[in-house]
């Protein structure tokens, strides 16, 4: 497997009380439209979500992570991105039913929501829960942001191909709690600025140059990139818990009728195969009647 090159910029206007991120995501996109055969409407649908949560997670004071999830009764069922404070991410889709050719996030989710849910590795976990009032991702989640912090915020939030490609990627610009007079038309200004993006620009420049097209007229300070890559937390130590707690007549069941246990994980494709010999060094380690002791 390459190394991702898939980065988040934070940046930071010298002269306005006002911050930004930018992310461009192309491996990380690739792993998880790879690890299923997503339909294309449903590809953009989870890298919007991709490039939502990589925004979210860089505005992340301590370490954590953020789930952002879509869900209703339309042909998407589900699609939800997690991510965490090293910006490892992963994700997954349920589809039922036909999808509309002309899919937005409306006509996929249906009558649904959208569910933000902050889990800090120490406190309390946080959960926002939106409507789907806006005819996008970004306009949901500035709504998000107008409820939650307060804060004007706004979002840019590109899907699509370049050169054969999948590439997601986005912007993110944030005012700074500050009191000064003429902050909103400071952030307005740069609101402008920023709509002037364009997708091709957004898939394929450099951060600076992306930057220095949009800003040229104003000193931004680019702090160091932080890696983006995908990370799926599945692992055949945790399929073996799994099937410590199914317990062993029940396992051993599977194998008869199926030849073997495979375990599938939705996120990024693995299969764990666990045949009759497995089962069996699996539950000789661990009795039986001890496996409560695991939970
Ligand atoms: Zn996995």
């Amino acid at each position: 497997m390459t190394m991702s090159q898939d980065q988040l910029h934070r940046y930071l206007f010298e002269e306005y009380e006002v911050r930004g991120e930018l992310v461009q995501l192309d491996q990380t996109f690739r792993h998880i439209v790879d690890a299923q055969s997503y339909p294309l409407q449903v590809q953009a649908l989870l890298g919007e979500l991709l490039v939502a949560t990589s925004l979210l997670v860089a505005t992340l004071k301590f370490e954590g992570s953020i789930t952002v999830q879509l869900q209703g009764d339309g042909p998407v069922k589900l699609a939800v991105i997690n991510g965490d404070h090293n910006q490892h991410l992963r994700g997954v889709a349920r589809v039922e039913g036909e999808l509309p050719a002309e899919a937005d996030i409306h006509s996929l989710i249906g009558n649904g929501q959208l569910i933000i849910t902050i889990t800090p590795e120490q406190g309390e976990r946080y959960q926002g829960i939106i409507a789907l009032s806006e005819p996008t991702l970004a306009g949901c989640l500035e709504a998000y942001f107008a409820q939650s912090e307060q804060l004007p915020t706004r979002l840019w939030i590109r899907t699509g191909m370049q050169d054969g490609e999948p590439k997601a990627a986005g912007i993110m610009v944030q005012a700074l709690p500050a009191q000064s007079e003429d902050h909103e038309a400071d952030f307005d200004h740069l609101v402008q600025l920023t709509n002037t993006i364009k997708d091709e620009e957004l898939f394929t420049l450099p951060a600076e140059e992306v930057l220095y097209r949009l800003y040229n007229q104003d000193k931004v300070r680019l702090f160091e990139p932080q890696p983006v890559a995908f990370h799926c937390t599945c692992s055949r130590e945790r399929c073996q818990n799994a099937l410590l707690q199914v317990g062993k007549e029940e396992a051993l069941d599977i194998v008869r009728e199926h030849g073997q246990i495979d375990m599938h994980c939705d996120y990024c494709g693995s299969h764990y195969l666990f045949d009759g010999v497995d089962v069996e060094s699996l539950f000789k380690v661990v009795p039986a009647n001890d496996t409560n002791q695991l939970h």
